[in-house]
């Protein structure tokens, strides 16, 4: 895809959640990776308005070339870029249900969902927590990054998720099914439940391989 189809997809995604609440005010982050850097979505931009010709354009080395400033938590995706070649977009939201998760008490932060559907074992998989750090905190930007050599998805608490993909589409459909499994885990709390077994778990990894 070239880059102004590119940033038309980025414009019109980060609308789409935007209307449908998954976003709001400045908060939540795209990028999209190109040959020469990356494309990422500006300091204190509303998803619900973005324009396409001042998207950050950063090269190879993180520098802006052009557009506006970039996000603050642009570390957020580059370091998931960095420790995951075959990335090539992320979405970081502060979506309700998923940022809910990521407050809870007695969750395993190894896995902090359990596979309640197909498709989140399938577009997810498994969950891990990221400890709480303040914005701007370089151990956050650690801490992911250790995770994200394993993961392409984390749940950073009482934060937000930040989903790598190998599309932008694929990244933005990841991000909804984690926050539709949250809103679904949360509505399920004080219920018996019967999440996937073990052996379903691993027939849908056999199907459908994840190659992130
Ligand atoms: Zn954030």
């Amino acid at each position: 895809m070239n880059e102004t189809k590119l940033r038309d997809e980025i414009v019109g995604l980060a609308k789409s959640m935007f209307d449908r609440g998954l976003t709001f005010g400045s908060s939540g982050n795209i990028s999209v990776r190109l040959d020469d850097g990356w494309l990422m979505t500006p300091t204190g931009s509303t998803m619900g308005t973005l324009d396409p010709a001042r998207l950050s354009k950063l090269d190879i080395n993180g520098r802006l070339i052009s557009g506006d400033k970039p996000t603050k938590e642009a570390f957020l995706h580059t370091t998931m870029y960095e420790r995951r070649p075959k990335a090539n977009a992320v979405v970081h939201l502060h979506s309700t249900h998923s940022v809910a998760l990521g407050c809870l008490h007695d969750v395993d932060p190894a896995n902090v969902l359990p596979p309640l559907t197909a498709y989140f074992v399938m577009r997810i998989g498994t969950l891990p927590l990221i400890p709480y750090f303040a914005p701007g905190d370089l151990k956050l930007a650690e801490a992911v990054g250790e995770m994200a050599s394993r993961h392409h998805a984390v749940l950073l608490a009482n934060h937000g998720p930040v989903v790598a993909g190998k599309t932008l589409q694929d990244a933005v459909y990841a991000t909804e099914e984690l926050e539709e499994t949250a809103k679904l885990f949360l509505a399920l709390q004080n219920l018996r439940t019967r999440p996937l077994t073990s052996e379903q778990v691993a027939d849908l990894h056999r199907r459908f391989p994840q190659n992130i």
